[in-house]
């Protein structure tokens, strides 16, 4: 139900004269972007969110999430346990092995403490928190109805400020005069506007939807990839900024990417077609051989190095392969597993060569030591003398039915992007702050995350730079 203050608001953004300058434009309309903006508006600018999606699909990938990461003492109703500043970077160091900028990496975390608050005053709300095969209810805060529900309540608060926002505006261009930012030209309504501001917050996300921008860095195995978020992301501002001098930050080929279901759809898939059956069983490629270790760390923890890994196998493809032990102790996909009586019918069913899928599976068994299978820790159940080995939650897959998920990589989101200081200011390509320039997001995720992740900090990043941008382009545009 719309209520009358928000249809009044609505209304108002409808007259809203755009030729006008802003104080603050804000290019994107997912989290980093209403964070952003609500940050400004709270400080009293004139502020206008450029979204390119239209309405119904606003706020890109944030709309397929269900946490954010942050640090806290305990106290939080909506999270078990304390989770201290310091693990919270020991977490960060170890997915990332160190590539990371460790004063961004350090911020991010200190003021992940006060998202949850944050959060809570601008209206969105968390739901208790959850057991489970995640096993993320310490780390992470998970939002009552989800990403959508919680860019709802943004949104809400967002109108209730007198933020404008306008929908299916792409931005196709930006006027930047030595690093200082003019204006954007907007595709609006069949018309191209020029829309002026004081400051620049860019949160339109990273190039992950851009198959061609891919292709550059990935060959021709990106037409296999699978975007598991919005196909707005292409990129197009980023290109932008990199053009006008802006400074890169990350490897092109690093990206957020997991294993999803290959029968997952191009675009906008979800959640719904993650796979979390690979710590449970083994994983092999089309010629039924395994490629890495299953078991190396916790789910939560290593669930996203696993597109990069089937991105690198021969077509593109694998296979998850599991007994009727394991079936049902994780989260399925949407998508039925296929089943079979024996490993040979299995590999027929998939193309696969049943000798040497039957090869792989029997050499596993053999190598499988005693053990107590523990899926909720690192267990002590392991293989021995195999040259991948299998190092956690190693059982041997012998009891019928036996069932596959066909997998792909599932791109999440790609980590080039923008370098940013720690007010989430740009820098130029010669170092210097640009004058009025802010990022948050995906769009400057890399300098972060130089590569791996850890679940739930996308969000964070995008909430923690959000704000710093906004106050940021705020306190610019006051000058
Ligand atoms: C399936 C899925 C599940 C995820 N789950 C989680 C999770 O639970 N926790 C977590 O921390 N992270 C999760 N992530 C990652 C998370 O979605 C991102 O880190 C986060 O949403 C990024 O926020 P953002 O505001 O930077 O980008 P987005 O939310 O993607 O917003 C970018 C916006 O920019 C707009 N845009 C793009 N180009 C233009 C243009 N030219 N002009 C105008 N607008 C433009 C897009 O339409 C989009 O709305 C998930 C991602 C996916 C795909």
């Amino acid at each position: 139900m719309i209520g009358a203050g928000l249809r009044a608001a609505k209304q108002a953004a409808n007259v809203v004269d755009l030729s006008q300058p802003f104080d603050v434009v804000v290019i994107g309309g997912g989290n980093a972007a209403l964070c952003a903006a609500i940050t400004a508006a709270r400080a009293g600018r004139r502020v206008i969110v450029i979204e390119g999606a239209p309405e119904f699909y606003r706020g890109g990938n944030t709309r397929h999430t269900r946490n954010l990461r942050c640090s806290h003492d305990g106290t939080a109703p909506t999270m078990t346990g304390p989770y201290a500043q310091e693990e919270f970077l020991d977490d960060l160091y170890r997915v990332t092995g160190g590539q990371t900028d460790k004063a961004l990496a350090k911020l991010t975390i200190e003021r992940s403490n006060e998202l949850i608050g944050w959060m809570d005053q601008q209206g969105v709300r968390f739901q208790p928190p959850l057991g489970g095969t995640l096993s993320l209810g310490k780390t992470n805060a998970f939002f009552l109805g989800g990403g959508r529900g919680m860019l709802n309540m943004l949104y809400r608060k967002a109108e209730a400020l007198g933020v404008t926002a306008i929908f299916d505006a792409p931005v196709t261009g930006l006027t930047i005069d030595n690093g200082y930012f003019m204006s954007a030209a907007v595709k609006y309504k069949g018309r191209t506007l020029s829309i002026r501001g004081r400051a620049l917050v860019a949160a339109a996300g990273g190039f992950e939807a851009n198959i061609e921008w891919l292709k550059q860095h990935w060959g021709e195995a990106a037409d296999n990839f699978l975007i598991r978020g919005t196909p707005y992301n292409r990129g197009d501002v980023l290109r932008m900024l990199l053009d006008s001098g802006v400074m890169p930050v990350g490897d092109p080929t690093q990206c957020h990417a997991v294993a999803i279901d290959a029968r997952a759809p191009k675009f906008d898939g979800g959640i719904a077609t993650r796979l979390d059956s690979i710590i449970f069983g083994v994983v092999v490629n089309r010629e039924g051989n395994r490629f890495y270790d299953e078991g190396e760390d916790t789910w939560p923890k290593r669930y996203a190095i696993w597109g990069r890994l089937v991105a690198q196998q021969p077509g593109q493809i694998a296979y998850s392969i599991v007994d009727s032990k394991s079936i049902r102790q994780f989260m399925p996909s949407i998508f039925p597993a296929v089943e079979a009586n024996s490993i040979r019918e299995l590999a027929a069913k998939f193309d696969l060569d049943p000798a040497a899928l039957e090869k792989t599976i029997s050499e596993f068994n053999a190598a499988v030591q005693p053990g107590t299978f523990d899926h909720t820790q690192l267990d002590d159940c392991s293989t021995e003398g195999l040259a991948v080995p299998k190092t956690h939650w190693a059982r041997a897959i012998d009891k019928p039915p036996f069932y596959a998920y066909p997998l792909r990589p599932g791109i999440t989101f790609t980590y080039l992007g923008v370098r940013v200081n720690e007010e989430g200011r740009m820098l130029l390509a010669d170092g210097k702050p640009a004058g009025n320039m802010f990022a948050a997001g995906e769009i400057m995720a890399g300098n972060v995350l130089g590569k791996g992740y850890l679940a739930g900090i996308g969000m964070t990043i995008g909430a923690v730079f959000g704000r710093l941008a906004g106050q940021g382009a705020a306190a610019h545009a006051q000058n």
